[in-house]
């Protein structure tokens, strides 16, 4: 595939900001760089931390992506003359291709996402963007649903902050240098600490896994989803963003007392699939030793979510026909099959690598 110079840029701004935890998990969030007619968006179920390793952007037409858009079809078609790739563009790549900025990155970013499933603390959030040319949308399903309500906005006037609710930030600018500076700024604005209280230990529920299909995360954070009582109601509660949904689906399940692990393999005789991640209130977390480095990271992010929305906070969950949507869907299936060809010998990142 031929790539421009300034392809590389993008690589190494996406593959650091894909390295801090606090921004992007797993396969979440994507960066582009418009070059021409050429739009270069984040594949579909590639890692943005893998940016300068290997080949993670599709060469989009523009022009095309955008007439796609207008015609209400979610399949971006690639630019011409540029070769083949077996890669498909991010399922977010028509908000990219909309917006006018040269340069637009998207993430998961932990602050942005406890202020966005909030529906109260709305002066609050405006104070603290006070000066930015920001707009908040309410959550929209992704792909072009919330192309198209970002479409709306973007046509009322200049905006390079999004806070998209329930979702994330999407930033556009004029470089990758200042998008990521953007980005920075946005979550120096947005930053929450973490609860006293909201951590986790390994080794308490290490004896429940043996014999079963379960290990103790990698991250001890993901204990205090379970000993936590404020973490464990959210995380019982519902689901607040999509990626928790494909990867973890909806509230984790707890383990009651005096019951086994091994018991979830029920689900399993009545043709359900058994719960990625199940909270043991009081002691730790557990994750499927067969899950993907994407729902480890994800397990995580709740951890992190859930940690920095104070006591008192109003949260807004998905709604069931949300997460339906998102199980539904098959552009989630191919980026969910892509993320777990990545294979399992990465280590999730913590905190402190950010
Ligand atoms: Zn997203």
């Amino acid at each position: 595939m031929q790539q421009p110079a300034i392809l590389n840029e993008l690589r190494r701004m996406s593959a650091r900001v894909g390295n801090n935890i606090l921004l992007v998990q797993g396969a979440g969030g994507n960066s582009s760089i418009k070059h021409g007619d050429v739009l270069w968006v984040k594949a579909s179920g590639t890692w943005l931390a893998d940016a300068e390793a290997k080949d993670i952007f599709v060469p989009i037409s523009l022009s095309g992506a955008r007439m796609a858009l207008a015609a209400g079809n979610e399949r971006m078609p690639l630019a011409p003359r540029h070769g083949e790739t077996a890669l498909r563009a991010s399922i977010e790549a028509s908000l990219h291709a909309l917006l006018p900025h040269p340069v637009v990155l998207h993430v998961h970013s932990v602050n942005t996402i406890a202020w966005s499933v909030r529906s109260d603390a709305t002066d609050d959030l405006a104070a603290r963007l006070h000066g930015l040319s920001w707009r908040r949308l309410d959550y929209r399903h992704p792909g072009l649903p919330l192309a198209h309500a970002v479409s709306q906005i973007s046509a009322q006037g200049d905006v390079d902050v999004l806070v998209l609710g329930n979702h994330g930030l999407v930033v556009g600018a004029e470089s990758c240098e200042t998008a990521e500076a953007l980005v920075k700024d946005v979550e120096q604005r947005l930053a929450l600490q973490p609860r006293d209280g909201a951590v986790g230990h390994q080794g308490r529920v290490h004896h429940l896994c043996v014999g079963t299909d379960y290990r103790e995360p990698q991250h001890p954070l993901c204990h205090s989803l379970a000993t936590d009582p404020q973490n464990l109601a959210i995380a019982t509660a519902g689901s607040l963003y999509p990626d928790h949904v494909v990867f973890l689906g909806s509230a984790l399940p707890t383990l009651a007392q005096g019951e086994s692990l091994a018991n979830t393999r029920r689900a399993e005789v009545e043709g359900l699939p058994p719960p990625v991640a199940v909270l043991v209130p009081g002691r730790g977390a557990v994750i499927r030793k067969d899950a993907s480095p994407g729902a480890e990271a994800m397990l995580t992010c709740l951890a992190l979510v859930a940690s920095r929305l104070p006591l008192n906070a109003a949260i807004r969950y998905l709604s069931s026909h949300d997460e339906q949507a998102l199980l539904n869907w098959d552009a989630e299936r191919y980026r969910q099959q892509m993320t777990s060809d990545r294979g399992s010998d990465r280590p999730v990142h913590n905190e402190a690598g950010g």
